[in-house]
C-alpha cells in the first residue's frame, strides 16, 4: 500500500486506523509480521463504509475475527486489515440473528441460557460467529454451518448486501462457500430446536472438560493444525497401516498418521509438535511463521510419503506458500 492510500485511509477514517500492528498480537498463536493498515469495524454499518471506500480507492484488504485459525507470515501483510467486530444477538420468531463479529461463545452462552439446542458443545471454541461460519467450525459432533438458515453478507465488489441460504453457503467438513465466493459475512440467522437449559449446559461443560485437556490455558496455537479425514476416502492400504481404533463421526483424526511416524515432540525453533497431541503445533514463546510452516511442511512431507495421504491444514496460511511448497 502506498503512501497515499494510508493518508486517504487517516482523511476518511481518522485515528481508528492504525498502522504496522503486528499480527502477533491479533492471532491466538501470536506469531506473524505488521498488517500495513489496520481498523476495526465496530459496527456493520461502519464496516459497510470501509468496504465500500477500499473498492473506490482500490485498496487490497484482508478480513479477519478473532486471530484463532491464522498463521500469518513473518513479513506481515501489505493491506488495510479489517477486524470484523459488529456484535449483537436478538430473537424474532424463535430464530436468533447474529452479527458476524459477536464471538462464538457469547453465542453459545446466549443459545444455552434461552434454551436453543445445537451450538452448546461448541463452547470453548475461540474466534467470532463470521470466522466459524467461513470454516464451518464444530466441535464434539456439532458444526455451525448446519444450523444455519441464512446469512447476511456483502459483496465488496457489487457495493451491495446479498442474502446467502444455507444451500448456497456449501457447507462442509471445516469448509464453506465464503471460501470462494469473497462474500464479507455481516450476520447470521440460526434456527434452532428448543431445549432444556439445564440439560444444554451439563452437555457444555461435558465438552469444556475435554477440550480443557487438550488445549491447556495459555497454549499459544491456531487450534488443531489439520483437518481430520474422511475414514472412507483413505486408501485401504494407509488403513491398513494404522493401529486398531474406534472412529468418531466417520473420521479418522490427521494426528494418528503424524504420531504413528513419531512427530509427537518434534520442534523446529520455537516451533513444537505438542507431546500429547500430534496435531497441535505450539508456539513456545518466540515462535516465527517460518519455522511453524517448516515443521508443518515436514510432517505434511512425512505423512504423504508413507501413507500416501495428503493431510490439509485446517488452519488459513496468510502470505505464506502452501505447505511443501518454497
Ligand atoms: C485453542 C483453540 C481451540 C480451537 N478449537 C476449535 C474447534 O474445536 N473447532 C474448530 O472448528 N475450530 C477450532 N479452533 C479454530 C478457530 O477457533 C475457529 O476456526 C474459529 O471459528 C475462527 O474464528 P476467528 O474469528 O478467529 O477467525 P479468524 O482466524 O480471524 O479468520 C479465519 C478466516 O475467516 C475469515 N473471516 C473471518 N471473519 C469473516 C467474515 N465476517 N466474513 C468473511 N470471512 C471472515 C478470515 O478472512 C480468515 O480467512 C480453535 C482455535 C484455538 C486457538
Amino acid at each position: 500500500m502506498n503512501g497515499q492510500s494510508i493518508q486517504k485511509l487517516k482523511k476518511r477514517f481518522g485515528n481508528k486506523i492504525q498502522e504496522n500492528v503486528p499480527f502477533s498480537s491479533l492471532t491466538t498463536v501470536e506469531i506473524g509480521g505488521p498488517a500495513r493498515v489496520f481498523i476495526e469495524a465496530k459496527s456493520t454499518k461502519e464496516l459497510k463504509e470501509i468496504l465500500t471506500f477500499v473498492k473506490t480507492e482500490e485498496m487490497p484488504f484482508f478480513i479477519m475475527g478473532g486471530g484463532s485459525n491464522l498463521l500469518v507470515s513473518d513479513e506481515g501483510l501489505e493491506k488495510l486489515v479489517i477486524k470484523v467486530a459488529n456484535s449483537n444477538i436478538q430473537v424474532h420468531n424463535n430464530l436468533v440473528t447474529v452479527q458476524a463479529g459477536t464471538t462464538l461463545q457469547e453465542l453459545v452462552d446466549f443459545t444455552i441460557e434461552h434454551g436453543f439446542g445445537n451450538l452448546n458443545r461448541m463452547t470453548g471454541i475461540p474466534g467470532t460467529v463470521g470466522g466459524a461460519i467461513y470454516g464451518n467450525a464444530g466441535s464434539y459432533g456439532q458444526m455451525i454451518g448446519e444450523h444455519i438458515q441464512e446469512i447476511l453478507a456483502f459483496d465488496p465488489e457489487a457495493e451491495e448486501e446479498v442474502l446467502v441460504s444455507q444451500d448456497e453457503c456449501q457447507f462442509t467438513y471445516r469448509s464453506s462457500g465464503f471460501k470462494k465466493n469473497g462474500l464479507i459475512i455481516l450476520e447470521a440467522i440460526f434456527k434452532l430446536p428448543n431445549e432444556d437449559p439445564e440439560t444444554l449446559a451439563k452437555e457444555a461443560d461435558e465438552a469444556l472438560s475435554l477440550r480443557t485437556a487438550k488445549y491447556k490455558p495459555g497454549t499459544k496455537c491456531p487450534g488443531s493444525f489439520f483437518k481430520n479425514l474422511f475414514t472412507n476416502e483413505i486408501p485401504e492400504k494407509a488403513l491398513k497401516m494404522l493401529p486398531p481404533r474406534n472412529d468418531t463421526y466417520g473420521k479418522t483424526p490427521s494426528y494418528i498418521f503424524i504420531e504413528e511416524l513419531g512427530g509427537k515432540g518434534d520442534q523446529i525453533g520455537s516451533i513444537k509438535i505438542a507431546d500429547f497431541h500430534a496435531n497441535l503445533f505450539l508456539n513456545l514463546g518466540e515462535g516465527t511463521a517460518s519455522d511453524f510452516w517448516s515443521l508443518a511442511s515436514k510432517w505434511h512431507k512425512k505423512v504423504l510419503d508413507r501413507f500416501g495421504v495428503k493431510l490439509e491444514p485446517e488452519v488459513q496460511l496468510v502470505n505464506l506458500p502452501p505447505l511443501g511448497e518454497v
